[in-house]
């Protein structure tokens, strides 16, 4: 089987496969890494409660380390589709039917089928946009969705049933008999329960954080499942690329920390015992405030200068 694989795809095997001599880590770990969120999280137990709970997402987390003033904006405003944010969320519903569809799949029908079964199912909070979405932002969206599900075809190798594949698999943990809800929401899971491969899907460029957003599903799948998954991996759909990470205790731990720090961070700004730290970054490009916020529209201008003169970024 393996002969029949491209470079690209050998080398996506090679990074997840089971090294000889791997071990799971051991049990004693996970009850260490529970009592240690539970203590990163004791100054804010009984601020929430399980009807009104402090919901923690990689995307809260990701957006309060970033800029707590984006943060808190957010939180006030509804998330209002288009088409960039869109895109991820098509590709993984056509990636998710690459896996399970019968035969040679053709990009531009796993396109078409996601569009219709978003749209057809009412729990799709994308359903409505969808269907309204006007033909020339249809068609556009369609052939970038088909490009990215063409990378994924020619680049990561076929997916085997044997290697019990989910898609959007959901992973939940709380504190505080319900106070606190950690949820994630993985793109792809790969591999048995304590052996699992955990692989999120971007479709743009890879980011130091998003081995900080991995690390966060590790906790809340080794919190949940009481077992540790083996490796985590970004893939970008654009680049073709795997950057990946073994999950060890360390790094469990400093996920505690981030996730820690980045709840009892919001727990403290939703309280408003604080004002909001404005923290200018690359970020300011998804901010809902990115025309007002007087830091923000400074740091875009230099970053915009700083493209015009070439950088990649
Ligand atoms: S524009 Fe940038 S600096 Fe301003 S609030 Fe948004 S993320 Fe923060």
């Amino acid at each position: 089987m393996t002969e029949e694989l491209n470079p690209l795809q050998l080398e996506i095997i090679d990074s997840l496969g089971v090294p000889a001599g791997w071990e799971p880590l051991p049990p004693e770990i996970m009850a260490g890494v529970e009592t240690m969120l539970a203590d990163e999280l004791a100054p804010i137990d009984g601020l929430f409660t399980p009807e009104d709970p402090l919901r923690v997402t990689k995307h809260h987390l990701g957006t309060v380390h970033g800029c707590e003033k984006r943060f808190v904006a957010e939180r006030s405003q509804k998330f209002a589709w288009s088409v960039p944010t869109v895109r991820g969320t098509v590709a993984h519903k056509a990636i998710e039917l690459m896996i399970n569809w019968p035969g040679e799949p053709v990009p531009a029908d796993l396109v078409e089928a996601a569009i219709t079964s978003i749209i057809e199912n009412p729990r799709e909070s994308a359903s409505t946009f969808l269907e309204t979405l006007p033909d020339h932002d249809m068609a556009e969206l369609r052939g970038q969705v088909a490009q990215l599900v063409t990378n994924f075809g020619d680049c990561f190798p076929p997916i085997k049933p044997q290697w019990r594949p989910m898609v959007e698999y959901t992973a939940k943990y709380s504190l505080f008999s319900g106070a606190v809800i950690f949820t994630a929401r993985m793109d792809l899971v790969l591999g048995l329960p304590g052996r699992r491969v955990i692989i999120d899907l971007k479709s743009g460029w890879i980011g130091a954080q998003h081995r900080d957003d991995l690390r966060y599903y590790a906790l809340i799948e080794t919190l949940r499942s009481r077992q540790a998954p083996r490796r985590l991996g970004t893939y970008s759909l654009e680049r073709a690329r795997l950057d990946h990470e073994e999950v060890t205790e360390g790094i469990l731990q400093a996920a505690v920390r981030r996730t820690g720090q980045g709840a009892r961070a919001m727990a403290e700004l939703i309280a408003g015992t604080r004002d909001a730290e404005v923290r200018p970054g690359f970020h300011c490009r998804w901010c809902p405030l990115n025309q007002t916020c007087e830091e923000g529209v400074r740091h875009l201008h230099t970053l915009d200068g700083d493209e015009a003169d070439g950088d990649d970024w």
